[in-house]
């Protein structure tokens, strides 16, 4: 339906032995590989103090060195972006598509070594790491050709006859870009090809945990020929880099996903500063529930919520925190449940077979663990696995299934393989929506019912993004599951939609009577 320059990316199916082979061998080039990675400033990496970066599976295994930006080279880039504009915001918007499809191809020529990035640097699967690049090449995709959808001809508007009326749209100017750690390529490409699609540079900086991978999506980003003035990397803290950039009274708008809490930081310190009125698109967190009802299959079910609770250890803004289980069919699906985290497999994420690898840095594990320890004391500890040997060198969290008696108990989002139950009654269904949209969050939801009816109703009495009925709720595909919520998960647009491109561009009205 999209044509051929809007087909998904195909991925890699790993069961398929002719695919596999070649894909093995090619990750095993890039297994003791090491990375140099810093700013790149108008496209020169400026060196200075490296830190050094390991595993979090792993912290005696040496990944790369990394430089964070100082004041000086965040000076240069935002006025090299600055001095930029005029002309990408006046490049045919074809030209910019066309560089923003060649990205992708670049992405997927060098999907090895993005993949291994993600694997060693973030600590993620394998599986998750195809599907991190499978997604960054759809988003490349997608906004190149929804942007010449939107900006290649103005829209031409009615009017009194000798006067000409049409409404062009374009970039806003210098967009920051502020990118998780959990989805360190998808993420991170996504806001920088929506940003440079609808015309604006930009100045992204990365989460310092997970800078190397977007450092290298930057250099292919600018050898797919987007001028380096036009895209400039900053990695630091948001203490020091993200405070800096989003204060300037330079930049046109910002492009946030991360915490709830540093999103409403930005909109104050946006409201604050000197300068134009400007958005924020942010794209935060949430408090993920999932409804299953007597009619659901527990196994279908079980499947599911081992899906959305611990793949990438269960951090993903999208990940299924709260599984509400109507009393009639609690205790089989706890059973089946219990039994299907009996199979998870724990460790290092370079193996294909580890479903569960460790959490991002030692600060979320200790507050995980300190959440574990106090959510037993509240509520009912019903399973919790141990960790295997080769296990301590790294940021492991032991994937948890938690009985408690209501959401309220839990205070806030949760980022790990922390899984918590509710058992509801029939009658309290009403009640069971209030209180998931009490939360204030709204970014996912499950529902599992055989009833479609009783589903539908669901999905529209809860407030959220993405409603997902009897499948599990992570892994929005771009162009088909728009993804984003509202409420304190976030601002919209959704992103991989149709209409996120909007919050990136300014409109201009031009009224002609020449
Ligand atoms: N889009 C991802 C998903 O559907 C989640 C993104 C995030 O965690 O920020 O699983």
């Amino acid at each position: 339906i999209f044509g051929d320059e809007r087909k998904n990316s195909k991925g890699l199916n790993m069961n398929i032995i002719s695919e596999s082979t070649p894909f093995f061998a090619a990750l095993e080039k890039f297994k003791d590989t090491t990375w140099n990675a810093g700013p790149l400033v108008n496209g020169e990496l400026l060196s200075g103090q490296m830190n050094e970066i390991v595993s979090p599976f792993d912290t005696t295994k040496f990944v790369g060195k990394l430089t964070f930006a100082n004041n000086q080279a965040i000076e240069q880039a935002i006025s090299g972006a600055q001095s930029a504009f005029n002309s990408w915001c006046n490049t045919p918007v074809e030209v910019r598509a066309t560089a923003l499809q060649k990205l992708a191809d670049l992405l997927e020529e060098n999907r090895e070594e993005l993949i291994v990035l993600c694997t060693r640097e973030a600590g993620k699967s394998i599986q998750d790491g195809i599907d991190e690049v499978r997604e960054a090449v759809d988003f490349c995709r997608y906004y190149a050709v929804q942007a010449k959808k939107m900006m290649a001809h103005p829209e031409l508007l009615p009017g009194p006859t000798g006067e000409l009326n049409e409404l062009f749209l374009q970039g806003r100017g210098i967009f920051v870009c502020i990118s998780p750690w959990n989805f360190p390529l998808a993420i991170f490409i996504g806001q920088v090809a929506a940003a440079l699609a609808a015309g604006n540079t930009v100045v992204a900086k990365p989460a310092e945990q997970t800078s190397i991978v977007g450092f290298r999506a930057v250099q292919l980003a600018h050898q797919a020929g987007i001028p380096k003035e036009v895209l400039q990397f900053l990695p630091g803290t948001g203490a020091t880099v993200g405070a800096a950039i989003t204060s300037d009274e330079r930049i046109g708008g910002v492009c946030f996903t991360g915490s709830t809490g540093t999103a409403k930081l930005i909109n104050r310190t946006l409201a604050n500063r000197e300068g134009a009125i400007i958005p924020l698109i942010a794209e935060t967190g949430g408090q993920n529930a999932m409804v299953v009802d007597s009619t659901s299959q527990p196994e279908q079910v079980v499947n599911d919520v081992i899906s959305s609770s611990f793949t990438s250890a269960g951090q993903r803004c999208s990940a299924l925190r709260v599984l509400y289980l109507q009393e009639d069919i609690a205790d089989r699906v706890l059973d089946v449940l219990q039994g299907a985290m009996e199979e998870l497999i724990i460790g290092d994420p370079s193996f294909v077979k580890t479903d569960v690898g460790p959490v991002i840095d030692a600060a979320a594990q200790a507050n995980l663990n300190a959440h574990i320890n106090h959510i037993t004391q509240v509520g009912t500890l019903l399973k919790q696995l141990s960790l295997p040997a080769g296990t301590q060198n790294g940021y492991f969290v032991a994937p948890a299934a938690i009985e408690i008696d209501s959401i309220k108990v839990l205070e806030k989002e949760h980022f790990g393989p922390i899984l918590h139950i509710i058992r509801y009654k029939a009658a309290n269904l009403n009640k069971v929506i209030d209180e998931i949209n009490s939360t204030g969050f709204g970014l996912t939801l499950g529902i599992h019912s055989r009833n479609e009816g009783h589903a539908l109703q669901i999905a529209s009495k809860v407030n959220v993004g993405n409603a997902y009925i009897n499948r599990n709720q992570i892994g929005a595909v771009v162009g088909v599951q728009p993804f984003g919520g509202q409420g304190l998960s976030g601002t919209g647009p959704k992103a991989g939609g149709p209409h996120y491109l909007t919050r990136f561009v300014t409109e201009k009205t031009r009224t002609n009577n020449i």
